[in-house]
């Protein structure tokens, strides 16, 4: 696996791949990776024929009282584990190759980022946005990776790559979690293990509201108010929040087919998010 700092070199080697006719596949990171992060490698190499990883904490789209400073990092342990899942090249750019002395052009969605995590992290997905479209226009990929974890990031930016006209594919990753169903997340190192116990009623709440949907509730609230009783009763855990949407990421009073089931919620000071898309497989 090559690993390749700059834009220059970048884009020479992936002359060379795509005029040999390679199709090339792209996962985007801020590294620490994990399992939910070899997946997309995975699955990316097992559908193109050249894979591109991308590692780089990505600092606008951090707000000033997030963990920027102390975000987990490992780019030897990382390099190993990205060559194993299949990963062909490992792009590791500077915050100055990326952003020079600060940019100018942002990417500014409407609306979709209005609510959930958005709406909780001002300015979070414009810089999101902005640093996923400068990255594909150096990477240039066919297909690109993005896990459903981040369900909110994945809706918007396939609304980004729909309207900009960016010709690519986005490819969804189902949620890749631990054996006791917490997803996988590079901030669940800053969990202690009372913490990580207290974690698990993210996605046990999720599973019993899933099942409750199947059962016949229909009303948005009351399944709301379930997920919130159970999650109150845990001393370490505060509800950032809890809502059900659609596809555009507006709340729904009515839950059906495709609506989306998210939550963030606090353990101690590490802010999880997890989701569940309605009639999905509840695998967890
Ligand atoms: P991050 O490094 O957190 O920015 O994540 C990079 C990519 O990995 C994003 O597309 C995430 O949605 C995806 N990802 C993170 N955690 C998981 C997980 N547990 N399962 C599947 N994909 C994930």
């Amino acid at each position: 696996m090559r690993i390749v700092h700059t834009i220059k070199e970048l884009r020479e080697l992936l002359k060379e791949q795509r005029r040999a006719g390679k199709r090339i596949g792209f996962v985007p990171t801020m590294g620490a990776l994990h399992e939910g992060h070899l997946s997309l490698i995975r699955q990316s190499a097992e559908s193109c024929d050249y894979t591109v990883l991308s590692i780089f904490i990505n600092p606008i789209q951090f707000g000033e009282n997030e963990d920027l400073d102390k975000y987990p990092r490992d780019l030897e342990g990382d390099s190993r584990k990205a060559e194993g899942a299949g990963a062909d090249l490992l792009f590791h750019p500077s915050p100055e190759e990326m952003l020079g002395g600060g940019l100018l052009t942002y990417v500014d969605m409407k609306r979709l980022p209005d609510n959930l995590c958005g709406a909780k992290r001002e300015g979070h997905f414009r810089g999101v946005c902005t640093i996923v479209a400068k990255f594909f226009n150096i990477v240039a990929p066919d297909r690109a990776f993005f896990g459903k974890k981040d369900i909110q990031q994945l809706y918007i930016i396939k609304k980004m790559v729909d309207e900009l006209n960016f010709d690519l594919e986005i490819v969804p990753g189902e949620i890749v979690r631990s054996e006791d169903g917490l997803a996988l997340s590079s901030r669940n190192v800053y969990l202690s293990p009372e913490e990580h116990n207290d974690a698990l009623v993210l996605n046990r709440s999720l599973k019993e509201a899933a099942l409750l949907i199947e059962k016949g509730e229909k009303t948005s609230q009351n399944i709301i108010n379930m997920i919130n009783e159970m999650i109150i009763e845990k001393k370490s855990a505060r509800i950032d929040y809890i809502k059900i949407v659609n596809s555009d990421m507006e709340d729904v009073e009515i839950v059906s087919k495709g609506g989306i089931l998210a939550l963030a919620v606090f353990i101690g000071s590490t802010r999880l998010i997890d989701n569940h898309i309605i009639g999905e497989e509840i695998c967890f």
